[in-house]
């Protein structure tokens, strides 16, 4: 990883695809990773950022629900865990790996959920409205999920045309060798599993 910079990658990268392992630990690099992902979130006009949406294969997201730095609660979940889902509700969603592609998505209204914060302190509570919906949106990402694979069919057809050009942007940008190949991406995401995540 070096010192390079991150960047949110857009659908269709294999790593959106990526089923995220456990934090294990959190030093001075992954906490500077962090906060460059409220640096990217907010540049982006983003509410949240799941860390394998910077290409990162571990289990936590970032969130602040005002959207601007110096308002709102900045909120790292480490190692997020969703369970008591409760009643069912419809809300527009968008994400920052589909920039500009928005559609209604039907979820449990409330969750309870549980995780560590930066610090390690473990944190829990009862969700409901916006900060429910995003939430389950960032849990599902750490696990390889996004919102349009929860769309109704005749949903995802009006959708279709704009994941077709994201998959077109998607292969020029990996013929220039921008993007690197499947091989090369996973052995990067295998090194910093070795140094972050939970070994199994
Ligand atoms: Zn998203």
């Amino acid at each position: 990883m070096g010192e390079s910079s991150l960047k949110i990658i857009h659908y269709p990268h294999p790593t959106l695809r990526h089923r995220s392992k456990p934090v294990r630990r959190v030093d001075a690099k992954l906490k500077s990773m962090i906060s460059e992902m409220f640096d990217l979130m907010y540049e982006a006009s983003g509410i949240g950022l799941a860390a394998n949406q910077v290409d990162l294969p571990l289990r936590f997201f970032v969130c602040n629900l005002a959207g601007e730095r110096g308002e709102g609660e900045e909120l790292v979940f480490i190692n997020p865990v969703i369970s008591r889902p409760k009643g069912n509700e419809e809300r527009e969603e968008g994400c920052l790996s589909l920039p500009g592609v928005c559609a209604p998505v039907k979820r449990p209204a409330s969750v309870h959920f549980e995780a560590y914060g930066l610090d390690g302190t473990a944190f829990q509570a009862e969700l409901d409205g916006m900060m429910a919906r995003v939430v389950q949106h960032e849990v599902d990402h750490l696990d390889g999920v996004m919102f349009i694979d929860r769309l109704p069919p005749t949903v995802e057809m009006n959708v279709g045309p704009e994941l077709e050009e994201f998959s077109l942007e998607f292969q020029s940008r990996r013929s220039t060798g921008e993007i690197p190949d499947d091989e090369a991406l996973a052995q990067r995401l295998a090194d910093i599993e070795n140094e972050y995540a939970v070994v199994d």
